[in-house]
């Protein structure tokens, strides 16, 4: 996977998106940062890449000529290592922004099977609509609020894409166990000592029965997700629990679920 992030502050991405499991990948060239500079394709002479939006209002707003020069020459180098029948496929091109669709784990997922990703990180007020008519393929946000720059959302969104690039997880088990997979948070863990503060690890994880730890954990999934994002729940497709191990599976963690509920609304009065 190459990312190439066309900003104002190439320096803020690339230090963020060295270090750990990313920096790592990158070594073993799983994965490469490109931050082109926007400021670098500017035609005026003072380095300038903004200027006051027509009709009034707040702000300064990037300018089209530097973001689409800038997407043009990260194009031109894509395309030179591209075979010739991909070569009239639009380069995936990523503008980050608040007006976009929520960012999730199934997109990180999609996006991780391109060889190529354009980011557009905006700034200011944001990008004139032109070059964004022109370049981008797809609009993606971070969440319901607003940042001051896309650099953030973009290295938030590179993270989770690289994960899901085979081989940059160690284990290669981990990335399809984890939180969202399947509509479902992932069940509580823990580490030694088997003690901590008068908290004692669950006693079946120290069993060494590995059914007995599958079916616990897919039971705290269920009740963690129940609790926490009872949206999620709610699209969990109840039809793909077939066998009848896993429907009883299900049962009891619906009732322990019920239980709990129970009792700690007892608790608060
Ligand atoms: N005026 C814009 C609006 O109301 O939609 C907001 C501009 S924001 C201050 C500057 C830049 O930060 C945006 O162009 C975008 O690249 C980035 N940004 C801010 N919030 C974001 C979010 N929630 N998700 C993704 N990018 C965001």
């Amino acid at each position: 996977m190459n990312y190439h992030i066309l900003t104002l502050f190439p320096e803020m991405v690339t230090q963020g998106l060295s270090e750990s499991i990313l920096g790592r990948a990158a070594k073993k060239g799983l994965l490469s940062v490109n931050a082109v500079n926007i400021r670098d394709y500017t035609a005026d002479r003072h380095k300038k890449v903004d200027d006051y939006p027509y009709g009034g209002g707040a702000g300064m707003l990037m300018q089209a000529q530097p973001v689409y020069d800038a997407w043009k020459t990260a194009c031109e180098e894509i395309r030179s290592r591209q075979p010739e029948e991909l070569r009239d496929k639009p380069v995936r091109t990523v503008y980050v922004t608040p007006q976009g669709a929520v960012f999730n784990q199934q997109m990180a997922k999609e996006f991780a099977k391109e060889e190529d990703l354009i980011f557009l990180c905006g700034h200011y007020e944001g990008i004139d609509e032109r070059v964004l008519e022109e370049t981008v393929t797809d609009y993606v946000s971070i969440g319901d609020y607003v940042l001051t720059g896309g650099e953030l959302p973009a290295m938030v969104m590179i993270d989770a894409i690289s994960r899901m690039v085979p081989g940059v997880l160690a284990n290669g088990e981990s990335g399809e166990t984890e939180s969202f997979e399947g509509d479902l948070l992932e069940y509580p863990q823990y580490s030694r000592p088997e003690e901590w503060h008068g908290r004692k690890v669950p006693e079946v994880l120290l069993s060494g029965h590995h059914g007995n730890v599958a079916d616990w954990r897919t039971r705290e999934s269920y009740k963690r997700t129940m609790a926490r994002r009872p949206d999620l729940w709610e699209k969990f497709d109840l039809t793909q629990v077939h066998s009848r191990h896993d429907k009883k599976v299900l049962a009891q963690a619906l009732e322990e679920f019920r239980q709990e509920q129970g009792s700690a609304a007892e608790t608060e009065e």
